[in-house]
């Protein structure tokens, strides 16, 4: 999540200049309800090329115009203006990159991969803009003695930062370079993806006989039949080479055999030295990542994309991740042993012996799960329906800042499947449009994400943002409630947050607003969000039995909480092997040696030890994160640092004594959520909480023991 359009894809080629097309709907400003929608319903794929040629064009235009102004520089002229620029390619590449996401047929994908270098280019023209540099540093340099308001200055920073950062000092060849390895980089970053969606997509797995299904709970069944039908084998039961395929599949099948295989294919993802093999890719990625830092003046990557983080160097970042690491290898050694113990009795029972390898953790994980806390999954499920929990969030999200949901009419989705909620606040008023793609498809990127169409502001008059949360879950029958898993739960909570994040902005000027924060910023209010799954308040309302209709039982939400910190070793391990390789793997790059993306993740992961029955929750072939764009490359530490900060900050709502405490919902609300990029997020986190995070709630919170006694001043997350 990076801001969008103007500051963030570049580059160099000679565009075209296509004439504003009058029929092109992308170009159009979108009209209807809610100071106007997205044109979903009435977007062509033939129209993307064109439409983002004609929409890059007049940008650029408009840009030439801010850069050529014969008037002395100032806040108004250049930095405002930018802001106010822009907006017909904001409003194409927003419906292009919903298009990228949840969309991607074959067409679509032959326009990505022309267009993805062209739009670097566009993006680099703007930044290497001499003229319009000189007069945002003008407007920098004077930015203390010309009256501006913090959040405006703020703004000149930010775009001052993002230009020089960018290379707007580069002068001659490293100029060109610079341009050039951006648009090298977004076709590499199109291959990687086109790659891993591929692999997603061509491997499947049928399953013929019922004798393969032993273990599957039966919503696991099903959605694996619908999966089957939809794919032309009726009769039979697919297991999709995707997260939430995989995932069900090794908790509970009972086939070691096909465990293995489904671990297997899913783990080989793009590592199978044929068309789709991304190996090669990321070698490259790596090596033009460091010749690019040093362009810019960086000793590595790393240095260069943690400079404007939270964090702020990756010594700082690898501090935090080495703090957790050995307690949560520990930890790991633990559940290993409870896992072998479970393992050996029923081996002493006449069961086949076993010694946990990768694809048998989750399974029998799940085992002691029952044996030691009684609580099985499967009886946690049929309480958790979709619906349910979308009613929760809504709520939730009513009694911590009065936010009100109703459903929208008469706006266009992407696919049938979208649904569409208006957000008002307490007294009624428009707050903006929440969007809902819930289901896996075709075409579809996996995980959950939180996406934004229109970015809130007010300085130009008031204009409403429009977010959407994505996910993939497995469609059921028609008319029978979608159930989800306790994770799938704690992941609605998460997105919602992001959203949360965007619809609660305040902020004059849409640069600065909602998700756009620093990278390892972004996910404390989701992650902090999380929290709110398991109060009573909300399991009792909306945690009902799908049958029944009765709330989840007292006892049964004891049992969840006494097993909050159950597997957190392999939950933080597969996390946190990544997020080191990642780390790594930046610091390491340098732009004349080759890296062998498998042997150093085979020689890095030996050297941290990690646990031979863990591999990384994404695989360096895998690794979209990292390699489907710079979006959170030396960045996937990210999600350590916010937790950080969001389990430091839940604790501030026990201290006052309860999930809802008007006076924390509020200060939260002030000085986090509404505030956007306005504020330095360490500062902004400071008035929230009166003091620096520390990375005892942290540990707390996941069950470890930390290394050393935490005082009050003492913090590895600031
Ligand atoms: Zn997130």
């Amino acid at each position: 999540m990076s801001r969008t359009g103007l500051l963030v894809v570049a580059a160099a080629a000679v565009i075209a200049a296509t004439p504003l097309h009058a029929e092109n709907v992308l170009l159009k400003k979108w009209t209807g309800p809610y100071g106007g929608v997205p044109p979903f319903d009435k977007v062509k794929v033939s129209d993307f090329k064109p439409g983002l040629e004609a929409a890059m064009a007049e940008n650029l235009k408009e840009i030439d115009a801010i850069a050529k102004n014969p008037a002395t520089p100032d806040f108004d002229n250049t930095i405002a203006a930018l802001e106010r620029a822009g907006k017909p390619f904001e409003r194409v590449s927003t419906i292009y990159g919903v298009f990228r996401n949840t969309m991607s047929s074959d067409d679509f994908q032959k326009v990505e991969t022309e267009m993805a270098p062209k739009l670097a280019a566009f993006n680099d023209r703007i930044v290497q803009n001499k003229a319009l540099f000189e007069r945002i540093a003008a407007v920098y340099d004077a930015r203390e003695a010309s009256g501006l308001t913090p959040e405006q200055k703020r703004l000149v920073w930010l775009d001052y930062t993002t230009f020089v950062r960018a290379g707007a000092r580069l002068e001659g060849a490293a100029r060109q370079r610079v341009a050039e390895i951006n648009q090298r980089l977004a076709s590499l970053f199109t291959k990687f993806s086109q790659n891993l969606l591929a692999d997603e997509k061509d491997y499947v797995l049928y399953l013929e006989k019922e004798a393969d299904l032993a273990g599957l709970p039966g919503g696991v069944r099903e959605g694996a039949a619908q999966a089957a039908e939809a794919r032309g084998h009726k009769g039979q039961w697919a297991i999709l080479n995707t997260r939430s395929s995989m995932e069900p599949f090794l908790t509970y099948s009972d086939r070691r055999d096909l465990r293995e295989k489904v671990w297997r294919t899913y783990y080989s993802r793009c590592n199978n030295g044929d068309a789709k093999d991304n190996n090669a890719t990321i070698s490259e990625i790596l090596k033009l990542r460091a010749e690019r830092a040093n362009l810019l003046g960086y000793p590595t990557h790393a240095h260069w994309r943690l400079e404007d983080s939270m964090a702020k160097t990756p010594e700082r970042a690898m501090e935090l991740m080495e703090a957790v690491w050995k307690p949560a290898v520990a930890r790991v050694r633990e559940e290993v042993a409870d896992m072998q113990a479970v393992a050996d009795t029923e081996a002493a029972g006449g069961g086949a012996k076993v010694t946990i390898e990768p694809w048998d953790y989750r399974y029998y994980a799940e085992k002691v799960r029952k044996a030691r806390y009684d609580l099985d999954q499967n009886i946690v499920t049929p309480y958790l329906q979709l619906d349910k929990m979308r009613e929760a969030i809504f709520w939730n999200a009513g009694q911590l800042f009065g936010l009100q949901f109703k459903p929208a009419t008469g706006v266009p989705v992407v696919h049938l499947d979208v649904r569409v909620w208006e957000v008002t606040d307490a007294a009624g008023k428009h707050v903006g449009l929440w969007y809902f793609d819930p289901y896996a498809r075709p075409g579809k990127q996996s995980g959950a994400w939180m996406n934004a169409y229109r970015s809130q502001s007010k300085f130009d008059g008031v204009v409403t943002t429009i977010v959407s949360n994505n996910a993939n879950f497995v469609k059921g029958k028609p008319g029978e409630p979608v159930l989800i898993s306790w994770d799938d739960a704690l992941t609605m909570f998460h997105e919602f947050g992001h959203a949360l994040h965007g619809l609660s902005s305040s902020v004059n000027y849409p640069s600065l607003s909602g998700t756009k924060v620093a990278r390892d910023y972004v996910e404390f209010p989701s992650q902090l969000l999380e929290h709110w799954v398991s109060v009573p308040e909300v399991l009792n309302r909306f945690a009902l039995h799908y049958q029944t209709g009765k709330p989840i039982p007292k006892e049964l939400v004891e049992k969840i909480d006494r097993a909050s910190k159950f597997n957190q070793g392999f939950i933080t391990v597969e996390y946190l092997a990544g997020a080191l390789v990642d780390m790594k793997l930046h610091l390491a790059a340098t732009a004349d040696t080759t890296i062998d993306p498998q042997a150093f993740e085979r020689e890095t992961l030996a050297a941290l030890g990690m646990p031979k029955e863990i591999v990384m929750r994404h695989r360096t072939t895998q690794f979209s994160h990292i390699f489907s764009s710079d979006s959170y490359s030396a960045g996937y530490y990210s999600y350590l640092w916010s937790d950080t900060l969001s389990a430091d900050a839940w604790e501030a709502f026990v201290e006052a004594g309860g999930p809802y405490d008007k006076a924390v919902a509020k200060r939260l609300l002030d000085n986090v959520f509404s505030t956007g990029n306005t504020i330095d997020p360490a500062e902004d986190y400071r008035n929230f909480r009166g003091r620096d995070p520390g990375i005892a709630a942290l540990m707390r919170k996941r069950g470890f023991q930390t290394a050393e006694p935490q005082t009050g001043g003492k913090t590895s997350a600031r």
